[in-house]
C-alpha cells in the first residue's frame, strides 16, 4: 500500500514524474489533477483517470530523481557494466570518480560493498545526497579525494570501474588493488581515448573487450508498432579487461 512519504512514479500518457507522497501535494498535467491524499492507502499500480502510479525502479530514480552536476553513466550502460564486472552480494567493488553517484547507486544495489572516490567536494556531497535521498548507500564508503592518493591494500577488490577523463595514469594502481583475474571496466566517450587505453593495458591486463550499447525504444501503439523517430546515438565506449598475474 502507498503511504505518506513514499516515492512514486506517475505516468501520464508519454510523460513520467517522480514525486514524494505529501498529502497536501498534487500533480497537474494539462487539465487533469492528481491529488496525492487520494493515493495514500491505495495499492501500487493504481490508475486514477489518466494517471498511472507505480513504485519507481532504480532506473526511474536515477533518471528522474538524481541531481546531476557531472556527466552520468546512463542506466543502459550502468546495468550492463555491473553484469560485466561479475559482481554479487559477496563482492567488494571500487569505482572512481563518483561524479553524481549514478553508477554508484547501481553498484550499491548489487554488490556487498562499494568504495568510491571523488576529488571534487561539491560532487562528493552531491552523490552522497542523491543516494541518501532515496534511502540507498548503506554499503557505500564515500571518499573525498584523489584515487591516486588513496591508501589501499593489495588485491583488495573483486572488481573496479574507472570513469575519469584519462584512466592511464591510474592503471598501475588499479592493477595493484584488484584481485588477480578480477575485472576492470572503463568508460570513455571517444575512440582515440580507447586506443590510448588499449596501448597501455598491455602486460598488466588481458581479455580486452570494447563495446557500446545502443538502445532503441519503440512507440507502443499496437497497430503501428515501430521505433521512436529519434534515439541516443552515442553515450560512451565501454572497455573491459581482467588482471593478469604479475
Ligand atoms: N560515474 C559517475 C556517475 O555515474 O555519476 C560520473 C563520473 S564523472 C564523469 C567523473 C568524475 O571523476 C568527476 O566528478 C571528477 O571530479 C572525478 N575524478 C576525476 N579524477 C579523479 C581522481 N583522480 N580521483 C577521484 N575522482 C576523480
Amino acid at each position: 500500500m502507498l503511504k505518506e512519504g513514499d516515492w512514486v512514479l506517475i505516468r501520464y500518457e508519454e510523460k513520467r514524474y517522480l514525486r514524494r507522497l505529501d498529502p497536501s501535494g498534487s500533480l497537474n498535467v494539462r487539465k487533469d489533477v492528481l491529488k496525492f491524499k487520494d493515493l495514500i492507502g491505495k495499492p501500487e499500480g493504481v490508475k486514477v483517470g489518466k494517471f498511472e502510479v507505480f513504485r519507481p525502479t532504480l532506473e526511474d530514480i536515477i533518471l528522474l530523481g538524481f541531481s546531476r552536476k557531472t556527466q552520468i553513466v546512463y542506466p543502459k550502460d550502468a546495468f550492463y557494466i555491473a553484469f560485466k564486472l561479475g559482481i554479487d552480494k559477496g563482492s567488494r567493488v571500487l569505482e572512481f570518480g563518483t561524479g553524481s553517484g549514478a553508477l554508484c547507486a547501481v553498484l550499491s544495489s548489487l554488490a556487498g560493498e562499494v568504495y568510491t572516490y571523488e576529488v571534487v567536494e561539491e560532487f562528493y556531497e552531491l552523490a552522497k545526497g542523491n543516494l541518501s535521498k532515496f534511502g540507498m548507500g548503506e554499503n557505500v564508503r564515500f571518499h573525498l579525494g584523489d584515487f591516486a592518493e588513496a591508501e589501499l591494500p593489495e588485491e583488495f577488490f573483486d572488481a573496479v570501474f574507472v570513469d575519469v577523463k584519462d584512466p592511464v595514469p591510474y592503471l598501475q594502481k588499479v592493477h595493484r588493488v584488484l584481485k588477480t583475474g578480477g575485472v576492470v571496466g572503463f568508460l570513455l566517450p571517444t575512440a582515440n581515448q580507447v586506443s590510448r587505453l588499449l596501448e597501455n593495458l598491455r602486460d598488466m591486463f588481458g581479455g580486452e573487450e570494447v563495446l557500446e550499447i545502443l538502445i532503441r525504444y519503440y512507440k507502443t501503439v499496437p497497430e503501428r508498432l515501430r521505433p521512436e523517430d529519434t534515439m541516443v546515438g552515442h553515450t560512451a565506449y565501454l572497455t573491459f579487461c581482467r588482471k593478469l598475474r604479475s
